[in-house]
């Protein structure tokens, strides 16, 4: 079995996401954004998919020019099955993103699941077919009552976690973007008391103030959460320091989660954890794919430690597919707010990636491979071509 070809096939979708880079998260006008998904075709009528862009904002998705000049020449003749021997060159390379190999790897393993006629989570060893979701708020949602109105409709939507994204390069006081102070941490702790009191004792509870805390307003946050009883305070500061994290962590009875932005794939995680950086850790598949996030796992696993998968999409429900709940805990649901229905599927897909039932659980995908199935329909309706585009077939 050998590899053909690779495409990068891209489309527009209507956002309200992301519109100012300060005040990170704020919703905004409707406006058209990229998306893709990668495809690598075999000459057995096997192709493999993963959705990329998702997160575009963040990471650095498998570009047409990095796929057609160097992940094209690399992966075409290849077998496709030998996902450990390609996952090493490409690390290797390092001529592009960890985001472009695990769009790759991601859609290796959905052939991988396509051959066995198998969902991916049982190629790799299956665990559970349904996994524990927590509702991942918008950052900058207004004032404490409002979060504390959505973590309650959260609950009443069967979720037994959420996560409070409060105040990020946004000023609560004033309303308008903070990019010179981007922490508000006294407010962000009101929104955790009113969370807290809005749910009762038995909802978890976590806060993730996404890095833009000082070391001390990371203590003063912390010592707070504590009393409220949150279970972990994720990624707080820089992660481009370790020590202070190292401190932190030894300073804080709640458990400091990260790395989640940095670099490395499983080799920057095994630093961090090796040095006690964090209590639980973090990954996600834009760091080195399934192959990648899998050998982190396992070393956490090794030390005790929980692997928290950050954010959501078909990848990474492979990998919770083939982990226990005591080794990777909860899928990141979101991001969620009062105006979006959280449960539509989006509109180049045919099925939600991640619905979720009354009890809380979301259900691993069950079709072959990732379970992705594109609506062929819409994608061709809103392509946008480029200078690769002359072979692309709008079909599995
Ligand atoms: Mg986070």
């Amino acid at each position: 079995m050998k590899i053909t070809d690779v495409q990068i096939i891209r489309f527009s979708v209507e956002t309200e996401q992301y519109s100012t880079k300060w005040g990170y998260g704020k919703i905004g006008a409707k406006r058209r954004v990229p998306n893709g998904l990668i495809k690598i075709i075999t000459d057995e009528g096997v192709n493999g998919f993963d959705t990329v862009y998702g997160w575009g904002m963040y990471y650095d998705p498998p570009s047409v020019d990095i796929t057609e000049n160097i992940i094209k020449p690399l992966l075409v003749g290849q077998d496709p099955r030998n996902i450990e021997r390609i996952w090493q060159w490409m690390m290797a390379h390092r001529g592009f993103s960890e985001t472009a190999v695990g769009s790759v790897d991601c859609a290796l393993w959905d052939i991988m699941g396509k051959i066995a006629n198998s969902p991916t989570y049982k190629v790799l060893g299956g665990a559970r077919d349904k996994v524990l979701a927590y509702a991942s708020t918008y950052p900058n949602l207004g004032d404490p009552d409002v979060y504390a109105e959505h973590a309650k409709d959260a609950v009443k939507r069967g979720y037994k976690a959420f996560k409070v994204h409060a105040y990020i390069f946004w000023d609560p006081i004033n309303k308008c973007p903070a990019p010179g102070k981007p922490s508000f941490p006294k407010k962000d702790i009101e929104v955790c008391e009113a969370v807290r009191q809005a749910v009762g004792d038995e909802i978890v509870l976590m806060l993730d103030p996404w890095s833009v805390y000082t070391y001390q307003e990371s203590i003063m946050v912390g010592r707070q959460l504590e009393k409220l009883d949150y279970y972990w305070l994720e990624h707080p500061m820089d992660e481009r320091r370790i020590e202070p994290y190292k401190q932190l962590t030894k300073e804080l009875q709640i458990n400091i989660l990260g790395p989640e932005m940095e670099p490395g794939s499983f080799y920057s995680r095994g630093n961090w954890a090796f040095q006690r950086a964090s209590d639980m850790g973090r990954i996600d598949v834009s760091f080195g794919g399934i192959t990648g996030n899998k050998k982190a796992i396992a070393m956490y696993e090794s030390l005790g430690m929980q692997c928290e998968m950050h954010v959501g999409g078909f990848g990474n429900l492979a990998i919770l597919g083939s982990t226990t709940e005591e080794q990777c805990e909860y899928y990141e649901r979101g991001l969620t707010r009062p105006e979006i229905d959280r449960d539509q599927c989006p509109p180049f897909l045919n099925n939600p990636c991640d619905p979720m039932d009354n009890d809380g659980y979301v259900a691993i995908p069950q079709g072959p491979g990732l379970g992705i199935e594109f609506n062929w329909d819409y994608i061709k309706d809103n392509f946008l071509p480029d200078l690769s585009s002359k072979n692309v077939k709008f079909e599995d």
